[in-house]
């Protein structure tokens, strides 16, 4: 069972890569920007909060992200493992993250990290405005996006490298590289980790 993060820009490919991965994996994928763009069109009241901030291309407070996240993890279908797309963005929420899974007993596998530079992810963002009409794709707010990340989200990146838990991959090529170059990355990990849980499993048998 493996419990993991994917983190990078706007425009990267997280949702593709998550959405091939946790069913390769068979572990649940939780996107916060998808959860509030499903909020928005329902007309929820959470969406009816976070549609100014999206469409600005801001960060929804964290008094509605970190709840939204937090009763998502406890839910029965994260138990086989899940996959965690676009959070934690700041350090705050790593913070929380780090304390709900404390909580828990639980805690991350994987931090999975894919890059692309500026000039690619605005190009993919560009083109991505012209067909599916999110209405955070222009190139105003794509802007400001990238630059949020940059600001905030490159510090959690570092947080998880001092951890030893951040694997790095390229997200430029096919979606199939891509996906390709990821599995070779985890896959030793994912081994590893295996062999520990049998261990402990073991371990535990014996007591
Ligand atoms: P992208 O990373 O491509 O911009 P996402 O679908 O991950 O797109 O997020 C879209 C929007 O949802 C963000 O610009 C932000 O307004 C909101 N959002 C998603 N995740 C978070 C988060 N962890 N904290 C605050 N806001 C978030």
């Amino acid at each position: 069972m493996t419990r993991m993060l994917i983190i990078g820009p706007p425009g990267v490919g997280k949702g593709t890569q998550a959405e091939r991965l946790s069913h390769r994996l068979n572990i649940t994928a939780i996107s916060t920007g998808d959860i509030f763009r499903a909020n928005i069109k329902g007309q929820s009241p959470l969406g009816l909060a976070a549609k100014e901030y999206l469409d600005r291309g801001d960060f929804v407070p964290d008094s509605l992200t970190n709840c939204l996240v937090r009763d998502r993890l406890l839910e029965e279908d994260t138990k086989k493992g899940f996959l965690l797309d676009g959070y934690p963005r700041t350090s705050a929420q790593v913070e929380y993250l780090d304390a709900v899974l404390a909580d828990n007993n639980l805690k991350l596998d994987i931090v999975l990290q894919l890059t692309a530079d500026d000039g690619e992810l605005l190009a993919r963002l560009i083109a991505r405005s012209q067909e599916a009409g999110r209405s955070d794709d222009n190139e105003a707010v794509i802007r400001h996006r990238l630059d949020l990340f940059r600001q905030q989200t490159e510090a959690v990146v570092a947080k998880y490298d001092e951890r030893n838990i951040l694997l790095k991959v390229i997200g430029t090529g096919s979606i199939e590289t891509v996906t390709d170059r990821i599995y070779r990355q985890i896959t030793p990990r994912l081994k590893r980790q295996g062999r520990q849980d049998a261990r402990l499993a073991t371990a535990v048998g014996r007591q």
